[in-house]
């Protein structure tokens, strides 16, 4: 692991060479924007008190850490679940969309937008539109539409308007392409919130902000359970990298961490049907930032492909491009195979149904080694009642 590499973001927007704001000029006013006032206003006291409040109130923060008695033992270590399953909205997807609702209020937009892929961000976008009173659009694949049916009547019940994606694979890069396209034609009313640590700068520091309240508890809370404020081990799923970001974030410059993202290797990394993009990946641009991306030779993306619709997405964050090419972070690709007997596992060993993403973190258990007194955090990103469908059909087929 090397040492004294920096993990702050620089003032372009870089993480060594990853980042930036690749944008068409349009969107220029709107990203510099924010560029200038981000840092600012979530600073402000008054933000952080609203911000706090509805955190602690409305999401039920702090998400409890706990210990995993029975996984540990088949382990033989000591793992530890953040569970950000049992936030309001069944994911960590809420700590930013509260964080960029009270960004867009301040800045005075009327109308959001919002991608999303498993359907959780944009539930957490229509959750938080509902609260404020603001106008919402969700851009979802077609495919996803299909396959996270509960999410989507949810965010029509929360007063949200789902727009098909219908070009390329139909998932969350080509609903990531529609809510840019819009952003473009209503640059001036609108705020796009970005659900991952993924887009131009500065959105990718920005979530990530918004998500490290889930590490700044971690710290007491290991405190309190260990004696200590830190865990030997952190391991997150990694679709564009928030909840990983979030869980990492306090630890980033804190070697004694290990730092393990989790990508999904689908039906393995070498059979074309794969989203392991640290392992596929080639550096390019993608959404707006310098990153590894799936891509040809001549630069076409590739089409990705996960059993979970969260994890389906062709790049990855920049931070997590910088982490894993300095070797700061590992990387662990997990089969959709894998990941459902993870679940099934977590499910009957523990009592808690996990999110097909985040059942690649608990995959990724298997291929790690540790000490008996380690202590592992696994971040549990959230819960899989929307991945019923999915898990029916798996023990069907056992
Ligand atoms: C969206 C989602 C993910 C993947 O997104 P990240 O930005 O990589 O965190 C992981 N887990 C759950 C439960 C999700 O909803």
């Amino acid at each position: 692991m090397s040492k004294n590499i920096h993990t702050e973001i620089d003032d372009r927007g870089y993480y060594g060479r990853f980042g930036g704001a690749f944008i068409p000029e349009m969107l220029h006013p709107n990203v510099e924007e924010l560029r200038t006032k981000y840092l600012g206003m979530i600073a402000e006291p008054d933000f952080k008190k609203e911000f706090d409040a509805l955190l602690k109130d409305y999401v039920g923060r702090p998400s409890p850490l706990y210990f995993a008695k029975r996984m540990s033992e088949h382990y033989g270590t000591n793992i530890y679940l953040k569970r950000e399953d049992l936030n309001h909205t069944g994911a960590h997807k809420i700590n930013n969309t509260i964080g960029q609702i009270l960004v867009a209020q301040r800045l005075g937009k009327k109308r959001i937008i919002a991608e999303t892929g498993a359907g959780q961000h944009g539930v957490a976008t229509a959750t938080v539109c509902a609260l404020v009173g603001l106008e919402c659009i969700v851009y979802m694949g077609e495919i996803d539409i299909a396959r996270q049916a509960p999410n989507v009547a949810r965010m029509r019940m929360l007063g949200a308007e789902v727009r098909p994606a219908l070009s390329g694979s139909k998932t969350l890069k080509d609903a990531t392409n529609e809510a840019i396209r819009d952003w473009i034609n209503n640059p001036e009313d609108t705020h796009y919130i970005i659900g991952s640590v993924v887009g131009p700068h500065p959105y990718p520091d920005m979530v990530a902000r918004f998500q490290s309240v889930i590490s700044e508890e971690m710290k007491w809370q290991l405190q309190e359970h260990t004696g200590r404020d830190y865990p030997d081990a952190i391991v997150a799923c990694v679709g564009g990298g928030s909840n990983a970001a979030g869980a990492f974030y306090h630890y980033l410059n804190d070697q004694r961490v290990r730092l393990v993202a989790v990508e999904a290797a689908g039906m393995g990394v070498d059979t074309g049907e794969s989203a392991a993009t640290s392992v596929l990946g080639t550096e390019g641009i993608i959404h707006g930032s310098r990153t590894l991306l799936m891509q040809t030779e001549d630069g076409q993306v590739i089409e990705p492909y996960s059993i979970s619709a969260g994890l389906d997405y062709p790049g990855i964050g920049p931070l997590h491009a910088f982490l894993i090419d300095s070797k700061r972070a590992e990387a662990i690709a997990v089969t959709d195979e894998d990941a459902l007997a993870a679940a099934l596992f977590t499910a009957r060993t523990e009592g808690i149904i996990p999110a097909l993403e985040t059942a690649h973190a608990f995959a990724a258990l298997d291929q790690m080694k540790y000490g008996k007194d380690d202590v592992v955090v696994v971040c549990l990103s959230g819960r899989g009642d929307k991945d019923l469908a999915a898990f029916t059909t798996y023990l069907d087929g056992l």
